[in-house]
């Protein structure tokens, strides 16, 4: 083989395998480093959100996203609540705060409410525009699953609009189901709340480690 015959053959294997890097590249979503968690306690004020009774989901979402709050900060992360007390905020709205800081990713956190009180779980939603969430979604899915032994009902697709119109890497978790009764039991317990919030954070960070 001559020496341009060499070359040749060495610029189309260095093509080649560049081509192999840009596909590998192009398909492992790569997670981006964040600086600040959004953290979204669903409902609030008037919206009351799912309920039983005297348990109101808007309660029992803000002392998960308080409960993560402090976990988060505990490890130096920074954090922004929609909402820090029982006050109305509109989807949109939420949707705003996190777009408007711009290394941001969001975390919603929601109690479950169905017709049929045999459904109990607990489900993790993202909207397909990101990519970037559908991994944070496996993440903290994965982590309320190991740390809380509930029934897993998977990561799903939504287009609830706090992430339809969320441009940030964003998550929906539904921590329980208040409809069933053994659901509903463990999210009157303190202890379960601590346990899917130090979760959450674990997600979050496993998404921030993540390559
Ligand atoms: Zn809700």
């Amino acid at each position: 083989m001559n020496n341009f015959r060499i070359y040749k053959t060495c610029r189309l294997f260095s093509l080649f395998l560049s081509l192999i890097i840009f596909n590998y590249i192009k398909d492992e979503v790569r997670a981006v480093p964040f600086t600040k968690v959004i953290l979204d306690a669903g409902h609030g004020g008037h919206d009351l959100g799912g309920t039983f009774g005297l348990t109101f989901e808007k309660h029992l979402a803000l002392d998960v996203v308080r409960r993560v709050d402090v976990y988060l900060r505990s490890q130096g992360i920074s954090t922004k609540l929609t909402r820090s007390n029982d006050s109305f905020i509109s989807l949109p709205r939420r949707a705003r705060i996190a777009n408007a800081e711009s290394g941001a990713i969001f975390v919603s956190i929601h109690f479950n409410h169905a017709r049929s009180r045999k459904a109990a779980g607990i489900e993790t939603f993202y909207h397909s525009r990101n990519k970037q969430s559908l991994k944070l979604a496996h993440m903290v899915q994965s982590a309320a699953l190991y740390k809380t032994r509930a029934g897993n009902r998977g990561v799903k697709k939504a287009n609830f609009l706090v992430l339809s119109k969320n441009n940030r890497p964003a998550v929906l978790l539904e921590c329980a189901f208040l409809s069933n009764s053994s659901d509903r039991y463990r999210a009157l317990d303190p202890e379960y709340r601590q346990r899917i919030a130090e979760a959450v954070a674990m997600g979050i960070i496993k998404f921030r480690q993540s390559k």
